[in-house]
């Protein structure tokens, strides 16, 4: 018995056997809490996370100090969006972002909402991308945060963070971006993108789950947030809660890794990818979701005309583990609001397929996935 193909990247990636070394002295001998400091065992520990940091820090060119350690990624977006609201009342109850995000970014503001926020949600493009245009018209005096994330996690689509950043620098408004997808993918960097908070997370590069850390700039200018969890003042004050350091560990071996090998490794991917999409091109009646270059090179998302996507998803399974283009919520099965945003009604948007590709796809992987996609569109198509 074969196990499906994983295709599915966006949603998680497997551990990188080198992460989990370099994590397992600290189940077992190295157990300290970093926070002891007075004992061998504290400081071990406190030794790790501290190097930890520093590697984080480096790869966005932050600073040490200015990575906050969180449970991932949606915790990160909680604080930003939840803090930045409650330690900047006296200039405002106005926030921005767009209609693509991720809920993790959506909900939060949902909740300000019924604080008595106002939310603007700007649209994008049909190629996924932000029009610098409208997000300049939404500024108001009030405006307090713009929210918009590096990388889609549907549709791969790269939006432009140093761009964005200059605009908001210019309006004295703070810039956060969820960079969950974008870490260790391409480049990132909270100087020349005047980024002021970011949201990352260890588990979509090959690092554990629930672990990811919020960047929270201290200079130039400093960002005022209010802590979210209270208690015993760790992460100044910002994040209470003991350090978790396998995984603080593993999140630095990870993100690491995925900088050495990031060249070479979208390239190596962007090729994969292409082969995917060149092959199903030869079924007509197929839809790219997103931006053709401005995406990340393990994503490709299509809808497929005249096709049921509950049939194809099934048709798939057994060969390919990849999402659809929907999401269930309460049981009730919901077309994605990115492929909706694009324009795509909603049976072009259930019959979409999320391919995500990754570090231990291979060019034999993609072969077989290109076969069985076309014999199955090509059945369904016929029956
Ligand atoms: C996965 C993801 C999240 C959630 O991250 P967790 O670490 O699982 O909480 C948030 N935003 C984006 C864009 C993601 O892809």
């Amino acid at each position: 018995m074969h196990r499906p193909i994983y295709l599915d990247c966006h949603s998680t990636t497997p551990l990188d056997p080198a992460v989990l070394e370099a994590m397992l002295p600290f189940f077992t001998e190295s157990f300290g809490n970093p926070a002891s400091n007075s004992h061998s065992y504290g400081w071990e520990a406190e030794a790790a996370v501290k190097l930890a940091r520093e590697q984080l820090a480096a790869a966005i060119n932050a600073r040490p100090e200015e990575i906050v350690f969180t449970s991932g990624a949606t915790e990160a977006n909680n604080l930003a969006i939840k803090g930045a609201a409650e330690a900047n009342l006296a200039k405002g109850r106005h926030m921005i972002s767009v209609v693509t995000e991720h809920n993790a970014v959506l909900d939060p503001l949902r909740y300000l909402k019924t604080l008595g926020f106002e939310i603007t949600l700007l649209p994008v493009e049909a190629d996924g991308l932000l029009d610098l245009g409208k997000l300049k018209a939404a500024f108001r005096d009030d405006t307090v945060l713009v929210s918009v994330m590096a990388a889609n996690n549907e549709i791969g689509v790269l939006q432009p963070l140093a761009e964005i950043g200059a605009i908001c620098r210019e309006h004295q408004v703070l810039f956060h971006t969820d960079a969950a997808q974008a870490i260790a993918k391409i480049p990132l960097d909270v100087q020349t993108m005047n980024i002021s908070l970011m949201s990352l997370t260890a588990h979509k590069v090959y690092g554990p789950k629930g672990i990811g850390a919020l960047y929270v700039r201290r200079k130039a200018p400093r960002v005022q947030l209010a802590p979210q969890l209270h208690g015993g003042g760790h992460e100044r004050g910002l994040r209470s809660g003991t350090l978790y350091t396998p995984q603080i560990v593993g999140f630095a071996k990870a993100v690491s890794l995925g900088m050495e090998q990031m060249a070479v490794e979208a390239e190596r991917l962007r090729g994969l990818r292409d082969r995917l999409y060149n092959a199903l091109l030869t079924l007509e009646g197929i839809q790219l979701n997103g931006h053709s270059s401005q995406r990340l090179s393990g994503n490709l998302n299509l809808s497929f005309e005249d096709v049921d996507g509950q049939a194809l998803l099934l048709a798939l399974q057994p060969v390919v583990a990849v999402s659809l283009g929907s999401a269930c919520t309460s049981a009730k099965i919901e077309p994605s609001h990115v492929l909706t945003a694009l324009g795509r009604d909603d049976a072009l948007a259930y019959a979409s397929i999320r391919f995500g590709l990754g570090r231990f796809t291979t060019e034999a992987e993609i072969d077989q996935v290109a076969e069985h996609v076309k014999a199955s569109v090509a059945a369904l198509r016929a029956s």
